[in-house]
């Protein structure tokens, strides 16, 4: 039974079971069945939407008020509910739009904002590039131009060491005072003669020679005039000689010829002309000198020292027999 109806008072007093509406029927035959048990709870049934007339299906909670055999119920159309739905998703549509075209928006931005970054940093690193690539190209011109001197450098410091090295080769082998060959020199000189006159089968003729009375020179006009004389006989000597023949400065003032593809007849020819020639000079600081020569020529298989023995020999026959003569060892 009805007592109170919001938006249909003329059911109010009405026993629904005993209505004529199918649907007045219909629910009270539902709250029944639910009578038994407990009632709070939603019950959906078919009623007339007083906004507009129709017979819509209606959702309504009903309970029961407590100590007492009466319910009470409130409800809605679920047509309204469905269409707020619809309302709801179409808004929900939209902002979701809304969102997803500013969430693009954003992600346009975001990628331009990014895009421009990276071309100001790609700029600005490409200008640092191009600063290090022309300090890098300085610095190796720089290196280049280091490179070049220190080579200059180098080929000066070995043009000078292959110049000082010449220096003390000359020196090394050169008799300072007469400026021809020394000792060491000469005797390097005549062991490769040797060899290659031995290897050919050649014959050679070896001079030695030695100032007559030097003694007396130097003790009458004094060392330096000694000197002198050493020089000239030197030079005397050198006037004398083929370019082939080597001259050395063995001793004081002792000298020796090496006479290369020369037989003994014309090893004595030279050697007279050597003598004659010192003999015949005129000296600028003494009056007459004269020198005393031994003469050899080379036997076969016979060694370096050797012959030595022998010119050394011929020469002190020179000094013994008088001096200022040739002697054949
Ligand atoms: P001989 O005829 O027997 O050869 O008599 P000599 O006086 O020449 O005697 P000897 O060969 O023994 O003397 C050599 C002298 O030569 C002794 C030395 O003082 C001198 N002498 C050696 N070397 C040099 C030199 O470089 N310069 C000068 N001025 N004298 C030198
Ligand atoms: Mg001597
Ligand atoms: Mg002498």
């Amino acid at each position: 039974k009805v007592i109170l109806h919001a938006t249909s008072p003329e059911l109010e007093g009405q026993n629904l079971l005993e209505s004529q509406s199918p649907i007045y029927k219909a629910l009270s035959l539902k709250l029944l069945s639910k009578a038994s048990s407990d009632l709070n709870d939603f019950v959906s049934y078919e009623w007339q939407n007083p906004n507009n007339g129709k017979v819509e299906t209606k959702l309504s909670y009903f309970q029961k008020i407590p100590h007492t055999e009466r319910v009470i119920a409130s409800g809605f159309y679920t047509k309204g509910i469905e269409q707020i739905a619809a309302e709801k998703q179409v808004q929900m549509q939209e902002s979701n739009d809304a969102k997803v075209f500013m969430l693009k928006i954003y992600s346009l931005l975001f990628t331009l904002a990014s895009l421009g970054i990276s071309i100001l940093i790609s700029k600005k690193l490409q200008a640092k590039f191009a600063l290090l690539k022309v300090a890098l190209e300085r610095k190796s011109s720089e290196l280049q131009e280091l490179n070049l001197a220190l080579e200059e450098k180098i080929g000066k410091r070995t043009q000078e060491l292959e110049n000082a090295y010449a220096k003390m080769k000359h020196i090394a082998n050169t008799d300072s005072l007469t400026q021809i060959k020394n000792r060491y020199s000469f005797l390097n000189a005549f062991n490769d003669e040797l060899k290659r006159h031995k290897n050919q089968q050649k014959e050679f003729s070896l001079l030695m020679f030695d100032i007559d009375y030097f003694k007396h020179i130097n003790d009458t006009y004094g060392h330096n005039i000694g000197d002198i004389v050493l020089m000239e006989i030197t030079e005397v000597v050198k006037g004398c000689l083929r370019t082939e023949d080597i001259f050395g400065r063995v001793g004081g003032e002792e000298f020796m010829i090496f006479l290369p593809q020369t037989p003994l007849q014309e090893g004595q020819e030279i050697a007279q002309r050597v003598r004659k020639a010192v003999d015949e000079n005129n000296f600028s600081v003494i009056e007459h000198a004269t020198i005393s020569l031994g003469v050899v020529t080379s036997r076969k298989d016979e060694e370096g020292s050797e012959m030595f023995k022998r010119v050394d020999i011929a020469l002190y026959e020179a000094k013994s027999q008088g001096r200022n003569r040739v002697c054949v060892g």
